[in-house]
């Protein structure tokens, strides 16, 4: 069997994630930025389902692009631009037949170089990088060595996990956590909770 992950179902089940934990997203920005990350994501992710619904994008690669155009229109904060640039960095590797474990690993690699490529963080900056990338190497590592797309994804979110819980001791050196100087250690970053979120999407629409 190799399953497809539908990229509509993908951003369906992340709609979701995002609006049950809109309101922890934003406690989280509350206590380093301001307090808008919750319902950023929220106004990004409902606009991406709505434009679904109103024209089904026909491929893969049309979701993953029509979700970045989304995103950047809808939101205002620096989350907008940076997800948005996955989304169509992701659509630009991915073509018609759909998503694949290897395609997917693929795309999601290359939604990573865009919100590097976009927001320049590093490793350690407190950024959603922190959960996005061990989630790529895990993605990587774990179908080079043979396992489904089911069981990538498992390994990936908690690869996203404990990058995510890694970034409350870091100071923050992106972003307007940033202006906090040392008064941002100790708080988990916003950023990457959403893109844990991000993961566990991907795992729930694969079913
Ligand atoms: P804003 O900071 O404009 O209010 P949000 O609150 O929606 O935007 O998003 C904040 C999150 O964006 C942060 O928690 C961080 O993870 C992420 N972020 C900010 N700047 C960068 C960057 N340069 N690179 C990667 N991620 C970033
Ligand atoms: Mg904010
Ligand atoms: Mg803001």
């Amino acid at each position: 069997a190799n399953p497809l992950l539908d990229p509509i179902a993908w951003l369906r089940e992340f709609a979701a994630l995002i609006d049950e934990n809109a309101d922890r997203l934003t406690e989280l920005d509350a206590a380093i930025g301001d307090a808008d990350h919750g319902s950023n994501m929220r106004r990004g992710t409902t606009a991406v389902t709505a434009a679904f619904a109103e024209a089904p994008p026909a491929t893969a690669p049309d979701a993953l692009k029509q979700a970045g155009m989304v995103l950047i229109r809808s939101v205002g904060g620096a989350s907008g631009p940076l997800y948005g640039t996955f989304f169509l960095r992701a659509a630009a590797v991915t073509d018609e037949i759909g998503l694949d474990a290897t395609s997917f690993a693929k795309a999601f690699r290359a939604g990573l170089d865009g919100v590097v490529a976009r927001g320049k963080a590093e490793p350690g900056d407190k950024t959603m990088f922190d959960a996005l990338a061990p989630a790529a190497d895990a993605l990587d590592e774990s179908l080079e060595g043979g396992a489904t797309l089911s069981t990538a994804l498992e390994i990936a979110l908690a690869a996203a996990e404990s990058g995510r819980d890694a970034t409350v001791p870091l100071q923050a050196r992106k972003g307007r956590a940033s202006y906090l100087g040392e008064r941002s250690v100790g708080h988990q970053d916003p950023g990457a909770t959403s893109a844990t979120l991000l993961i566990r999407a991907a795992r729930r629409a694969l079913g």
